[in-house]
């Protein structure tokens, strides 16, 4: 384990920001996490623990000490004929787990392919997609908090899981490291075909009753062709998460607008596409400089070449006004800005 000095964290996130981290660690063990938070050496240091870098953007320089965490390993433990409990460092790929999984028949993330990033960053938001979300199949985390260097369980009610959000993003933010995750997945699994997409590509290809794998190549097979690759053009996913309305404004909007889309969240609730909204605003696929909205999914803003973090956040900030002003909605981030 060794902390560099000056590192450039351009490599380290998909927006490919070139910002400087002035320290810089890549830990692989809990007990290494443990040597590197004690250290009196680091102690004052503002730290940021750092899983892929794909939901996040660096608007300036990190005046403090990256923790990257590599801390790897997959685990079955506890199992009976229908239920299997998978442990997995958090430092492991997420899409790793999922391929594992599946290579073993074992259901309940297949709609969560190709996800970038690590398994101890899921949890964060409770990464979701196609019909999915992290917390059906959550069973328990460990970490550890930076302050007191104390480990803590949490089981799924502890998490406060809801939509792109858990406890982690908000009141222990910054605060608590996870360092392994378990998740519990099914031996007999029942494939998810909520998401029509999904559904619709399995009829195209005449899969009466598809497997787990199959679920799995349709996903990426969509996901390849609607998302840009970070590797080709820099990104973190969606910028912003999908807003949830009161019904009777949802009303007053689908009459002006009749070809727009949502779903009801409860009796009371509408989410609407952030990406129609953003369309609507005329930014798809508007670029300023390097910085910019994908010509296929305005959602996603992009880093086309050289752009800054700070030239990122400003289109951010630009679609956010312009939304508000014409529909009187508040965009919120998904990706967290530093
Ligand atoms: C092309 C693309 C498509 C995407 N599609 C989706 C999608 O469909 N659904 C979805 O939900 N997300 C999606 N994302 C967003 C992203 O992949 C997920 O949010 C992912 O979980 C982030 O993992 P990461 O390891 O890269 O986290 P990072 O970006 O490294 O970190 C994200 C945040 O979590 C914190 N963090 C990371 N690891 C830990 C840890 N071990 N303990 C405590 N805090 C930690 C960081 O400090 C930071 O605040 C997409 C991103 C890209 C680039």
């Amino acid at each position: 384990m060794k902390v560099v000095e000056n590192i450039s964290l351009k490599n380290l996130n998909t927006f490919g920001v070139d910002v400087n981290s002035k320290y810089f660690v890549e830990i692989y063990s809990e007990e290494e996490l443990k040597q590197v938070l004690n250290s009196e050496e680091y102690s004052n240091q503002q730290k940021l623990i750092l899983g892929g870098g794909s939901n996040l953007l660096f608007t300036k320089d990190f005046n403090g000490l990256v923790i990257k965490n590599s801390i790897s390993g997959i685990k079955l433990l506890d199992e009976d004929s229908n239920k299997v409990i998978v442990e997995t460092g958090a430092g492991v790929i997420w899409d790793e787990l999922v391929k594992y999984c599946i290579d073993k028949n074992i259901g309940g993330i297949e709609n969560l392919s190709y996800i970038p990033g690590t398994v101890g960053a899921a949890p964060i938001q409770n990464i979701g997609a196609y019909g999915q979300e992290l917390e059906e199949t959550f069973y328990e985390l460990n970490g550890i908090y930076i302050d007191s260097c104390e480990t803590k369980n949490f089981n799924k009610s502890g998490c406060s899981f809801s939509y792109r959000s858990s406890i982690f993003k908000n009141e222990l933010k910054n605060k608590f490291i996870i360092t392994s995750v378990r998740l519990e997945l099914n031996k007999n699994p029942n494939v998810n075909l909520s998401y029509n997409p999904v559904k619709e590509e399995a009829e195209k290809r005449n899969i009466k009753h598809p497997t787990i794998k199959d679920i799995r190549e349709i996903v990426i097979n969509i996901r390849k062709s609607k998302l840009p690759d970070p590797v080709e053009i820099g990104n973190a996913g969606s910028f912003f998460k999908n807003p949830v309305i009161a019904k009777e404004k949802f009303k007053v909007l689908k009459k002006e607008y009749p070809d727009l889309k949502h779903f009801f969240v409860d009796e009371d609730n509408v989410k609407i596409p952030a990406a129609w909204l953003i369309e609507k605003c005329g930014w798809k696929g508007k670029r300023i400089g390097d910085a910019g909205t994908h010509e296929k999914q305005p959602l996603v803003i992009v880093n086309y070449g050289n752009a800054s973090g700070k030239e990122i956040y400003e289109i951010s900030t630009m679609i956010k006004i312009d939304v508000k002003t014409n529909f009187d909605i508040s965009l919120e981030n998904e990706v967290n800005i530093l």
